[in-house]
């Protein structure tokens, strides 16, 4: 019996012989970093459709295509900034709670270290725990957030439980992790449970962008709407159900009518003047995935993400 063997399965152990993110080192000193990509295989706070545990792994191998120059925004990442594979957050499959103590812990000394959390998922239940390390070391109360979404994520509950991936962001206001105000969800579309579903976002001033306003008004629109919020720290969560499905099937919670691509690389190009102290890229669920064009599309998006950084 070889005692480095861990005992049960572990979804994405950290030497798996899988690519790291984007063929990068894998640095698991946060104090050589100024960006840590850091998977969070994730999926025990989906109402329905799961596999979004698969992500990080999935999202690293297609992301072996990623090369190092954005000739549209001029730009290298990689020697502007640290950026490494940081490895997996250990996650507890089987609880919600010990997997969020454990994700707020591991962030914490990202965060503590000086370095930015970019949080590969995973559902979107993740975003809490980050927010809490987040909120603890750059101000509660204090965070804007650029929300791309198609669903609120401001549900009260699920099935009488208050964690989920469609209830991080009422949580989040609710313990003070954010200045709603400055909170900007853009892309939302899609059948709502009731019509009552908007009154908590409304009655805490969140600004919404339906992905009919979106298209009607345009790119420029939305950049204009992003400057009225007139914050300083934001945090960026990206949910990769905002683009269409014929785009990106690999995800759980699909939404037809969604933006392109192409759209959301233009979107991420709007937030080059944005100061964010995390991210996240939430929602890609390789079982659900064909040919891995969602994971390619993550993988481009990350990308592009740390070209804006
Ligand atoms: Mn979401
Ligand atoms: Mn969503």
């Amino acid at each position: 019996m070889n005692k480095f063997r861990p005992k049960d399965a572990l979804i994405s152990p950290r030497f798996a012989g899988i690519p790291t993110f984007m063929r990068l080192p894998l640095v698991m000193d946060p104090h050589q970093l100024d960006v840590a990509l850091v998977g969070i295989p994730f999926d025990g706070g989906t109402s329905y459709r799961s596999g979004t545990r698969f992500g990080p792994r999935e999202i690293r191998v297609q992301s072996v295509l990623i090369r190092n120059y954005n000739p549209v925004l001029r730009i290298n990442p990689f020697e502007k900034m640290r950026i490494a594979d940081y490895g997996d957050i250990d996650v507890n499959p089987l609880s919600i709670e010990d997997t969020f103590q454990k994700i707020q812990q591991g962030i914490r000394t990202i965060v503590a270290a000086g370095a930015r959390p970019f949080s590969i998922g995973g559902d979107h239940s993740i975003s809490l725990p980050i927010l809490r390390a987040l909120a603890r070391e750059h101000g509660y109360g204090q965070l804007g957030m650029i929300h791309f979404d198609s669903h609120i994520d401001t549900l009260d509950e699920y099935f009488g439980q208050k964690l989920s991936h469609g209830t991080p962001f009422r949580r989040a206001i609710e313990e003070n992790l954010f200045d709603p105000q400055k909170i900007i969800q853009i892309g939302l579309r899609g059948q709502i449970y009731d019509e009552t579903d908007f009154d908590f976002n409304n009655d805490h001033g969140i600004t919404m962008v339906p992905i009919e306003e979106l298209f009607e008004q345009g790119i420029l629109f939305v950049i204009n709407k992003i400057r009225e919020l007139n914050g300083e720290k934001f945090y960026l969560s990206f949910d990769i159900d905002v683009i269409d499905p014929a785009f990106a099937p690999g995800t759980g919670t699909p939404q037809i009518g969604g933006v392109t691509s192409y759209q959301a690389l233009q979107l991420i190009r709007t937030l080059k003047e944005i100061d964010f102290v995390g991210c996240d890229l939430v929602e890609v669920s390789p079982p659900y995935d064909s040919a891995g064009i969602t994971s390619l599309l993550a993988a481009n998006l990350i990308f592009e993400i740390l070209c804006v950084l």
